[in-house]
């Protein structure tokens, strides 16, 4: 089964208009080469411009996370079709700063993916254990407990991306063994067999914490590591285009 690698930026709260002159490098960048996906997860106020900015190039535009409405009484919040409106192809949902910052259980995570579909963006699903968890040693039963929570069913493989991210690993500067890292995908990749059937064979299965230019080769030749979602290193071309480069098609 041909995976193509998606390589998602995820800049979290950062990013003013200057910022699109930065997505342009990136856009240089990512249509020089075409092994990969590309895609950029900018702040809510910035989407609509950047869609914008890199129409006519290959990088995709996504949401950090969406409401699970459509629209109502939800101040502040954002709908999956108000960022579809806005240019997007996917959504980041449950990432790791949203589980622990606004208290995202793996039910409402659920939603949001289902509210991704409805709008018709491409959900892209975070997993992650702890620090204290893997030192436990139980940080399988918590991915399996975490996919199982917040993966919908009856999904075909391309409509969904999971994003391995260990939390410890995320803004650290430290990043997951790769004999660990392939433990895990191989694990995820089993795990949707079992909520997805042979859908799951069409799932990429991104890694994310502290990928960087120095190790992005190495992480995204793993065995089903299909991509990557970096946060700080997405946020200047001159990080994330090397790692663009780095990502072959399998
Ligand atoms: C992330 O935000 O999902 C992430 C992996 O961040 P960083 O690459 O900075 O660790």
């Amino acid at each position: 089964m041909t995976r193509t690698p998606l390589i998602a930026g995820n800049w979290k709260m950062n990013g003013l208009q200057p910022a699109l002159e930065e997505a342009k490098a990136i856009a240089q960048a990512a249509d020089s080469q075409d092994g990969a996906e590309v895609l950029l997860c900018p702040p809510a106020t910035l989407l609509t411009d950047l869609a914008r900015t890199l129409s006519g190039s290959r990088v995709k535009t996504g949401g950090q996370d969406c409401h699970a409405e459509e629209s109502g009484a939800h101040t502040g919040d954002v709908s999956a079709e108000m960022l579809a409106g806005a240019g997007a192809d996917y959504v980041i949902v449950g990432h790791s700063e949203r589980r622990a910052d606004h208290g995202e259980d793996d039910l409402t995570v659920k939603a949001k993916a289902k509210a991704a579909r409805r709008a018709g963006l491409t959900p892209i699903i975070c997993v992650g254990e702890k620090e204290a968890e893997r030192a436990k040693g139980v940080h399988l039963d918590v991915i399996e407990m975490q996919l199982d929570g917040s993966t919908p069913k009856n999904l075909a493989g391309d409509e969904v991306v999971i994003a391995y991210e260990p939390v410890w690993a995320i803004g650290t500067g430290r990043t997951a063994e790769p004999q660990d890292i392939a433990e895990m995908h191989e694990f995820i990749r089993t795990r949707l067999r079992h909520i997805m059937g042979e859908e799951a064979e069409g799932v990429r299965i991104l890694y994310g914490g502290s990928v960087k230019p120095g190790n992005a080769a190495e992480i995204l030749g793993i065995d089903n590591v299909d991509g990557a979602l970096v946060g700080g290193a997405s946020l200047k071309a001159a990080d994330f285009g090397p790692i663009i480069a780095s990502a072959q098609s399998e």
